[in-house]
């Protein structure tokens, strides 16, 4: 089996707008802005084996805020500027309540099947307790970088950037055994 690494996409992998404390998805290719800094981060983690899946929730698709058309340009641009292998989306509003819209595991569960991965052993990289939950709630490693959006749920590790997330998830993937300080 497989491990993997779910990565939260807004904040982590392309920058996002805060306004009245809230984090705002882009809506526009043009304001889409890839951090180029996680590429090489994420290369090392490929080198080490992982699948990696960035995940996200856009409610904003089933609001009519966000077309489908505009997000596939968004992580066209996605895929060819970071190492990823997959990127998975919850399009649903709360009041739909599905079961993919984390800090539901859906999304996970989901690639779970599809990329025959050992969830145990595999880590979720956020800036939201919401992927957090969802990683407890599968049994996966979390590791959170410090945000406003961290709550005060579980998480396994919280580390000042994703470059120490990633040095983290090589520690531990080096030393399963290694005990949470
Ligand atoms: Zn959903």
């Amino acid at each position: 089996m497989r491990l993997a690494v779910f990565i939260e996409r807004d904040g982590v992998l392309n920058k996002a707008r805060v306004e009245r404390q809230h984090q705002v998805s882009p809506v526009m290719l043009e304001e889409f802005r890839v951090c180029r800094a996680a590429r090489p981060l994420l290369q090392r983690l490929k080198a080490a084996g992982f699948i990696l899946i960035a995940t996200t929730n856009q409610p904003a698709l089933s609001h009519g805020h966000l077309s489908r058309r505009e997000l596939d340009r968004m992580h066209d641009l996605l895929r060819r500027e970071l190492p990823l292998d997959d990127i998975l989306v919850c399009p649903h509003d709360e009041s739909d309540d599905c079961p993919c819209r984390k800090p539901r595991p859906g999304l996970l569960s989901e690639a779970g099947f599809t990329w025959q991965l050992n969830l145990d052993r595999s880590f979720v990289i956020s800036d939201k307790w919401q992927d957090a939950e969802a990683a407890r709630q599968l049994g996966c490693t979390s590791v959170v970088i410090e945000s406003p959006w961290l709550g005060s749920g579980h998480h396994d590790l919280v580390v000042t950037s994703l470059a120490a997330a990633v040095e983290k998830v090589l520690q531990l993937h080096a030393t399963p055994n290694l005990v949470f300080a």
